[in-house]
């Protein structure tokens, strides 16, 4: 059975005193849930986040990573340092990342390799363009890109991984996908998995959708037959979040 992920994408947002203070309101709205909750702060908040979170059901996650263990890469951050402070997911390959900060298909796949390697679940976004969906090219766009993310991943490993379906034109943009819309991509993503492994491999991996979610809509979202949960941006910067948490 696979468990909900709620989980919170903070952006570059909030210094490390307010991420520790949103963490401790956040604490109380969790207790005795049911689902798996994830805080994604930048970087500089992870120490303060995860002292925070202590004792609780939340847990941290990094928003990126570099694929290489360490060296000349001024600004990065390696899977190692982040392993050592005690974090165990990792948003790879998000929107955002991939139009700003020229990630690639390939640069994805080499950072879920290494975040493997160092027991940090990769949290791996895909998503296609208002222009692709209009274009009707959504389901190939998304296949292509989820076949080159798992390339060279055992079954082992694989199943480990969470993929979150972001389509582009809904992220902080207000407009959501439709549930269908939504649930048909996330089943086409576990199609496409089943194929490069097998169906047990398929059924075992959570796929999230993202975009938009808020406290109105996630009920409806998560309880899709291929939709394990959300990854959520701008929502989860407010105490609705902890509605979307508890979404039932
Ligand atoms: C995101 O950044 O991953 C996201 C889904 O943002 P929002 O919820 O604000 O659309």
């Amino acid at each position: 059975m696979r468990k909900i992920l709620a989980a919170g994408n903070w952006k570059m947002n909030n210094t490390p005193s307010q991420a520790a203070a949103m963490i401790n309101e956040l604490k109380e709205k969790t207790k005795g849930c049911k689902n798996d909750v994830l805080i994604c702060p930048t970087f500089v908040c992870l120490p303060d986040a995860i002292k925070a979170a202590e004792g609780s059901n939340i847990k941290i996650g990094a928003q990126n990573m570099h694929f290489e263990d360490k060296g000349a890469f001024t600004g990065e951050v390696s899977a190692a340092m982040l392993k050592e402070l005690g974090v165990e997911y990792v948003i790879i390959g998000h929107s955002e990342r991939r139009e700003y900060f020229a990630e690639t298909d390939d640069t994805v796949n080499a950072k879920i390799i290494q975040a493997l390697k160092y027991d940090l679940i990769p949290v791996v976004c895909c998503g296609e363009s208002l222009k692709q969906r209009e274009d009707g090219i959504t389901f190939d766009f998304i296949r292509s890109q989820i076949k080159i993310a798992f390339r060279g991943i055992s079954k082992e490993d694989a199943v480990k991984i969470v993929v979150a379906y972001e389509p582009i034109w809904a992220i902080g943009t207000g407009k959501v996908a439709t549930t269908e819309q939504a649930q048909e991509v996330c089943a086409a993503i576990r199609a496409c998995i089943g194929e490069i492994y097998d169906e047990a491999t398929a059924a075992a991996i959570r796929i999230q959708y993202g975009g938009s979610v808020n406290a109105g809509n996630a009920a409806e979202l998560f309880t899709q037959a291929d939709i394990d949960g959300g990854l959520v941006g701008g929502a989860s910067l407010k105490a609705d979040f902890g509605k979307i948490v508890n979404y039932k």
